[in-house]
């Protein structure tokens, strides 16, 4: 291995290549467990990424691209790997405001390039919890979701172009600008939410929208869940088009998020059965307003809605997003597994019905917690289990329901190591020998994180453990 650490120190510096102490001070995330890698390599350019890759794959070392480290799979796991930190092709390099686009390093941070597209009056619409860490290369090879698919879609949807180097150094540059280019295979989408197992992303080009003028915000109380999907309806209809977010809290929650420790307070009596955050972006102010509060006067009118806050302020709709985003407060019902599934609303209810009974019946004294992006038809389950034990039980419980209702056991944060015992429960038999076909042809060696997503399968020679 000393042989490996010196090419790689002489390829990117020695200044770039940590290990021993240097290395597990960084090998530490509160999201993720990240093992203890070989060493943490920082390339500086697309060319040092791929000299990286060439020298581990000719040492059959396993390399673990590490981006912001937020993702709550496990997929960053790196024990005994090479782990290959973006942390300092961090820059965006350019924004192109005719073509409403811009093309960013991976290891961007997702909030700076949210800032650069706004300096240059675009937008670019990507929003979740971690948006202070999580980098662009993480979101990209996750395919990150968040807050606003509803109306933008997910990551997929918003990159134009990539770069990304393969398990054995080739750079396939593809930085298309276009929207429409149809010119064979649409390589790009192979490294888009395939977890760093086929390739590193090093650039991008974004699709950027048109900045918002103006932003409405509010909180429902609502009483039945059967509402729920016809509030949400009933609201993109309403709205045009406008609808941006469709966030569903469950009394648990909201009372976690509302009660100390937490800082926030309830913004609505906590008496209903859900709560739920609406926000529109619009390009007019002053007819958006209007248009919000009587689509918001109707729905409390028909009893759809049982009572509702508008957002006054920035401030204000800082205190109903900061109650949403408090996702960190479901930690005091520890130790706690966090779920995050997807399945048609209609079949919501009956589903959560048979998972708590289920939980009560298995494990009585855990605790479930539910929140998710509902218009989306995605839910975040956190079970509680004091206790400790059952963790595949706890998973059997949560995922079993699931193929039956044609859900999904990830609806945007990956399969990493954490689930991909589970795949086989959202993807066929012949969906996953295609997923391990491409792997072994792009990544003959099975070098390029080994182990994450794909259920053990026939055996890749010469694969890293
Ligand atoms: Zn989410």
């Amino acid at each position: 291995m000393d042989t490996l650490l010196d090419r790689l120190k002489s390829e990117i510096g020695e200044a770039n290549v940590l290990t021993g102490s240097a290395a597990a001070e960084q090998a530490f995330s509160p999201w993720t467990q990240l093992g203890t890698p070989l060493a943490i390599v920082r390339p500086g350019s697309t060319a040092q990424v791929a000299a990286v890759l060439r020298a581990a794959g000719d040492a059959g070392a396993a390399v673990v691209p590490w981006g912001g480290r937020t993702g709550l799979v496990d997929g960053a796991r790196a024990e005994g790997a090479i782990a290959l930190s973006l942390e300092r092709m961090a820059a965006v390099e350019s924004v192109d405001p005719g073509q409403s686009t811009m093309t960013v390093q991976a290891g961007c941070v997702l909030e700076a390039a949210c800032r650069a597209a706004e300096d240059a009056g675009l937008f670019l619409p990507l929003d979740f919890g971690a948006r202070g860490s999580a980098t662009i290369g993480g979101a990209i090879s996750t395919n990150a979701g968040g807050n606003r698919v509803l109306r933008y879609g997910m990551a997929r949807d918003m990159v134009l172009g990539l770069e990304a180097v393969l398990a054995d150094g080739t750079v396939l540059t593809t930085l298309n600008s276009l929207i429409k280019n149809n010119a064979g295979y649409d390589l790009k989408q192979l490294f888009i939410g395939s977890e760093g197992t086929l390739g590193v992303v090093t650039r991008a080009v974004l699709r950027l929208r048109p900045k918002p003028a103006s932003q409405q915000t509010a909180l429902l109380g609502v009483e039945r869940f059967d509402a729920l999907p016809r509030l949400l309806r009933r609201l993109e209809a309403e709205l045009d088009g406008a609808l941006s977010a469709f966030e569903v809290m469950w009394p648990q929650f909201y009372d976690l998020v509302t009660t100390p420790p937490a800082a926030g307070r309830p913004i609505l009596p906590p008496v209903h059965g859900y709560y739920v955050l609406v926000e529109t972006l619009g390009a007019d102010p002053a007819a958006d307003g209007a248009r919000f509060e009587a689509a918001l006067a109707g729905v409390l009118e028909d009893g759809l809605a049982a009572d509702v806050v508008i957002a006054q302020s920035g401030a204000e709709r800082a205190r109903m997003w900061a109650l949403r985003d408090d996702v960190a407060q479901t930690a005091r019902n520890g130790p706690i597994q966090t779920f995050d599934v997807s399945l048609p609303i209609h079949e919501m209810e009956p589903y959560l019905t048979a998972v708590r009974a289920m939980l009560e019946t298995g494990i009585p004294r855990a605790t479930l917690t539910i929140f998710g992006h509902l218009g989306d038809g995605n839910l975040h389950l956190i079970v509680g289990n004091p206790d400790a034990d059952h963790r595949e039980t706890v998973e059997a419980i949560i995922y079993g329901p699931l193929a039956a209702r044609h859900g999904s056991v990830s609806a945007e944060h990956g399969i990493g190591l954490q689930k991909r015992a589970w795949l086989g429960y959202s993807r066929s038999p012949e969906e996953i020998a295609l997923m391990q076909l491409l792997k072994r042809a792009m990544d003959p060696r099975g070098t390029l994180n080994p182990g994450k997503v794909l259920p053990p399968g026939p055996k890749v020679a010469g694969a890293a453990p």
